[in-house]
């Protein structure tokens, strides 16, 4: 027999890519910037091309990379981070998810999610043999009952895992939420897979805040970066994890049987860009910031109810004031073929497609252009 990999259908962010390149569509779907990160990363990692810096890099990734992660460790977060022991390069956040995951969970092992969810987190978990326990935020606001919250830990819990701020909702995790999952965790004795990879995409006044830096929570959080999102570089793969000693260890082991290493080039480019002083981080989140504003404006006055977003490169609208009949999925091929713009339907972010079908997902870490010409489009349209 197949394994229960063959039941898994395509992930929803390739559907929707194959079909905005078949209708011509401006694809406000995936979630990939249509600018190229900054130019002396790309150009650091073609200089280390040709420097002979083509052989395996060492197993938890280059020195270099390790120390700069570290770094912005302590300058973001005032984390004391040791580079050799407690942080593993990986390829991609993907990859630091699995390793992760695979660090912490054993069969029968809990693990609670949070939905709507990134769609690699139960694949991954169910063939780790874990067990989701899955609790849902309240729309419109993406509200967090600590009840329903509390309930999903039991004596099987091994891990939360959580992503803030959240793909797709945008949702920031509070201070005070973040105070009482660490509440949770150390009242059940488990640990946190804390997906960050939209870190530094915060909008003011919204700021955030890894669950790393709650006290207690330094011994119990696996802490994921990516260079995709932080450079505007989604194609590169290069991720990063921070944990304790222990746990980064486990981590090394489950990297060194996935794929090993991950290519130096990039290492060194991604070393370079964690470098970066501030004024290149907060244009990264101000300019997303502005073009959040466009778009959401633009999908209001066409009549959209468009919900809270403080961070990551998507906004979710409520079709329903349009008075398109159909759900979420069948609005996505709609404004695809007749407005040719693409987006994600929200109910494949939660288990089994099983979620709310008049919220879809659009994309605005585009150019202005782009984004206004998605408006007048789908203007044209209702
Ligand atoms: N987690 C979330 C929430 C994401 O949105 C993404 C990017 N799509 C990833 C993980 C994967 O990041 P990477 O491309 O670095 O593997
Ligand atoms: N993270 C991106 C998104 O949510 C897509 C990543 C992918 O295509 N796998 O759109």
């Amino acid at each position: 027999a197949n394994s229960m990999l063959s039941a898994l259908p395509t992930t929803i962010f390739t559907v929707m890519s194959a079909l905005a390149v078949q209708h011509d569509a401006i694809n406000l779907g995936q979630g990939f910037p249509d600018t190229e990160g900054p130019e002396d990363i790309v150009r650091a990692a073609a200089d280390a091309l040709l420097d002979h810096r083509n052989q395996y890099p060492p197993l938890t990734g280059l020195p270099e990379l390790r120390a700069a992660v570290a770094e912005s460790n302590r300058r973001f977060y005032g984390l004391t981070i040791d580079p050799a022991s407690e942080v593993v390069v990986t390829s991609g956040a993907t990859e630091a998810l699995a390793a992760s995951l695979a660090a912490l969970v054993d069969p029968g092992d809990e693990v609670v999610l949070i939905e709507p969810l990134y769609d690699t987190y139960l694949p991954t978990i169910r063939l780790l043999g874990g067990i989701p326990r899955l609790v849902r935020l309240h729309e419109p606001d993406w509200t967090l009952d600590r009840a329903e919250l509390a309930a999903a830990f039991g004596p099987r819990t091994k891990a939360i895992l959580l992503n803030t701020p959240m793909n797709p909702t945008g949702k920031v995790f509070s201070r005070e939420e973040l105070g009482f999952i660490a509440d949770l965790l150390v009242q059940h004795d488990a640990y946190a897979v804390c997906d960050e990879v939209y870190e530094h995409l915060v909008f003011a006044p919204e700021r955030h805040v890894p669950l790393m830096t709650l006290p207690g929570m330094r011994e119990r959080c696996l802490r994921i970066g990516s260079a995709g999102k932080s450079f505007s570089l989604t194609g590169w793969k290069v991720g990063y994890v921070t944990a304790p000693a222990p746990l980064a260890a486990i981590v090394a082991k489950a990297h060194q049987n996935l794929t090993f290493t991950t290519p130096p080039n990039l290492q060194r480019a991604v070393a370079l860009g964690l470098s970066r002083d501030e004024a290149y981080f907060e244009e990264l989140s101000s300019s997303l910031a502005a073009r959040r504003d466009r778009l959401s404006a633009g999908l209001r006055r066409i009549g959209f109810a468009v919900l809270p977003c403080s961070g990551s490169y998507f906004v979710i609208a409520d079709f329903r004031p349009l008075g398109f009949e159909g759900d979420a999925t069948a609005f996505c091929r709609h404004i695809t073929e007749h407005a040719r713009v693409a987006a994600i339907p929200v109910p494949a972010f939660y288990d089994g497609g099983n979620g709310p079908q008049h919220l879809v997902r659009f994309a605005f870490c585009k150019r202005e252009e782009v984004l206004d010409e998605a408006i007048h489009r789908l203007a044209a349209l209702f």
